[in-house]
């Protein structure tokens, strides 16, 4: 087997179990192996540290696999896959969930979905790609389900040398699937909807939005096919209007409105950029008791950082500006670039120059079939904060 061998003194991380191994802590390969192929990580004093994937197109040059020094093969696989699905067991009735979740499942770069009997996978790294059709048998054998789609069409899988790749790969898995979200339905376009299909992640966060409705005129910025719309009008919301850029989203959010018996006259879908959408709502002295701003990535990483901090402000502050006294801004940033901390220093900064005195009632995060290894805190992508106005 080929060996990585570390620079002296760059083993700290993978002492303390992080997965990543970066381009620049790798002295040399020792050996041969192929894009994706299984290497050991040795420090430079020549002390084992992990099993990992090798990816030699990618500043991060290897993902450890384990920290073991046995082989990684289908049994290892087997026995991974198979505890992300046994800790899931508490969604046995949820219809819709993340059932394995890369690197925080000891998996990195494979990602899979489950929309009833339909599994979709993405495969993000060039580790995951090459075990691609040992675990795709495993996850059939492990979960009985015959209708397999893959969405690998992620920008991530050029920096791992892989093509964008999408279609069937086991079964005949339809194109659309109907899910049941706390006794909401939503049809999930697999083939041509954004990720998977759905934002899984703002399940609970949708449920209490819902929660905080009541009598409220909702704006849910970039509602996709109308997630948080949908469960703010069964809550008992006075109006909604749902904006998003895409089409083809906002069409079937008026599906997924009638799915619910919610085709009423008080439900507006818009289509039209945030940003200006915003502007016109305060130049038109417009407002709204409850604001939903879940915006796409603004920094996928730490370098477009400061850009994406002014675009978090921007929306931020309008929407502070739109709320009336005593309304509600659910505010999200799923940036990996952007951390808990500086997501409420931002929101805090919009507030003021809002002029508007606000409090945080709740921090929110992913669900739970997203879960953060403590040794891999980038899983925790997901921020969010519900503020109360004055
Ligand atoms: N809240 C949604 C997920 C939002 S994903 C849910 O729970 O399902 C982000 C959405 O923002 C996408 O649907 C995308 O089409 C939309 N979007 C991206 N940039 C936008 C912009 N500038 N204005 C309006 N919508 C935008």
């Amino acid at each position: 087997m080929a060996s990585l061998i570390l620079k002296p003194d760059r083993e700290k991380s993978l002492l303390r179990r992080h997965p990543w191994v970066f381009s620049g802590a790798v002295a040399r390969l020792d050996g041969n192996a192929g894009i994706g192929e299984t290497v050991d990580i040795i420090s430079a004093k020549g002390e084992f540290l992990a099993k990992a994937a090798y990816s030699p197109n990618s500043s991060i040059r290897a993902r450890a696999w384990g920290w073991l020094d046995t082989p990684v093969d289908a049994d290892y696989l087997r026995a991974k896959l198979d505890t992300a699905i046994q800790r899931r067991a508490s969604f046995a009735e949820v219809d819709a969930y993340r059932l394995i979740h890369a690197e925080s499942d000891g998996v990195p770069g494979f990602i899979v979905d489950k929309y009833g009997d339909v599994l979709v996978i993405q495969i993000l790294t060039a580790g995951a790609e090459y075990w691609k059709e040992t675990i795709i048998s495993l996850l059939i054998e492990l979960t009985g389900i015959k209708d397999i789609y893959e969405r690998s069409d992620v920008e991530v899988r050029k920096l791992e040398g892989l093509e964008q790749k999408t279609g069937v790969l086991r079964g005949n898995p339809p194109e659309k699937v109907e899910i049941t979200e706390y006794e909401i339905r939503f049809i999930v376009d697999i083939t041509n909807g954004h990720k998977t299909g759905f934002y899984l992640d703002q399940r609970e966060n949708r449920h209490m939005v819902g929660q905080l409705a009541k009598d409220r005129d909702v704006l849910n910025c970039f509602s996709y096919t109308g997630g948080f719309s949908i469960h703010a009008m069964a809550g008992g919301a006075k109006s909604v209007m749902s904006i998003d850029s895409s089409k083809e989203a906002l069409k079937l959010g008026v599906e997924n409105a009638a799915l619910n018996g919610q085709a009423s006259s008080n439900h507006e879908w818009l289509e039209g950029d945030v940003f200006q959408e915003l502007r016109k709502f305060r130049d038109s002295r417009r407002d709204f008791g409850m604001i939903i701003l879940d915006p796409p990535k603004f920094a996928p990483t730490r370098s477009q950082v400061n850009k994406a901090a002014r675009g978090y402000k921007d929306i931020n502050l309008l929407a502070f500006k739109l709320l009336q006294p005593g309304g509600v801004l659910v505010t999200y940033s799923c940036s990996g670039g952007v951390d808990a901390p500086l997501f409420q220093k931002i929101v805090a900064g919009a507030a003021l120059d809002a002029s508007v005195d606000a409090q945080i009632i709740r921090k929110l995060s992913q669900g739970a079939d997203h879960p953060v290894a403590l040794n891999f805190p980038e899983g925790a992508y997901l921020k969010g904060l519900i503020c109360l106005k004055a």
